[in-house]
């Protein structure tokens, strides 16, 4: 097994949280045809460093999002959090480790824009898609592949199939899985690379396709 499968059987686990189901309430401004979701639980802590650049205004922006475990068919209390897990001597992961069968289709997390999809020898297959307020980047990678037809600038709806659970760029071949990362949106060029959030608990939905 390699270092990464070592990492993912000897993670600190954290589960067992379970919240009650957010409130959907309609506007009373008739004229507005959107929903608004109006979370019915506090802020959830952040667990781990938290990069100064993140405030908690950021972290409620986060929690109003709402997330879906990007997983299809992974519930929120098996999720491990492997966050705070060294990465060499000077790194932490950064991320979360979701381990699921391979060709397991990924799902988008929020309703968001797919702004960057490339392949490399580290993430492999890769996603980074934007929140449609543009404040937060989800990252998806190690994916088999995409979803046949996705591109650069598609809005996807929460829960939508947009990859597969696989095992390109450097994930141990024996153990697919999506390494799903939640930054705040980076400015400038490197938009796609702002300072890392731990999602554990800021999952309000199982993975369920749409
Ligand atoms: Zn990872």
């Amino acid at each position: 097994m390699g270092v990464l499968g070592g990492l993912l059987i000897g993670a600190a686990c954290s589960r067992g949280v379970v919240r009650p189901p957010a409130e959907s309430v309609r506007p009373t401004n008739a004229s507005r045809s959107t929903t608004i979701v109006v979370p019915s639980a506090p802020t959830p802590v952040h667990v781990g460093p938290r990069n100064a650049a993140l405030s908690d205004r950021d972290l409620d922006a986060l929690w109003e999002r709402q997330l879906m475990v990007p997983v299809a068919g992974m519930v929120r209390t098996s999720l491990h959090d492997d966050f705070t897990a060294k990465r060499g001597s000077d790194r932490i992961h950064g991320a979360l480790d979701i381990v699921a069968l391979r060709f397991t289709p990924v799902l988008a997390p929020d309703d968001c824009v797919i702004g960057r999809m490339f392949a490399g020898p580290i993430g492999g297959i890769v996603i980074y898609a934007t929140d449609v307020t543009s404040h937060f980047v989800y990252y998806f990678a190690h994916l088999d592949g995409y979803l046949r037809g996705l591109a650069v600038g598609d809005r996807v709806a929460k829960g939508s199939v947009i990859g597969y659970v696989g095992t390109t760029g450097n994930a141990p071949p024996d153990t697919p899985h999506l390494h799903f990362q939640v930054m705040k949106r980076g400015l400038g060029r490197v938009w796609w690379d702002g300072p890392p959030i731990n999602p554990i608990f800021f999952f309000a939905v199982d993975g369920s396709r749409r």
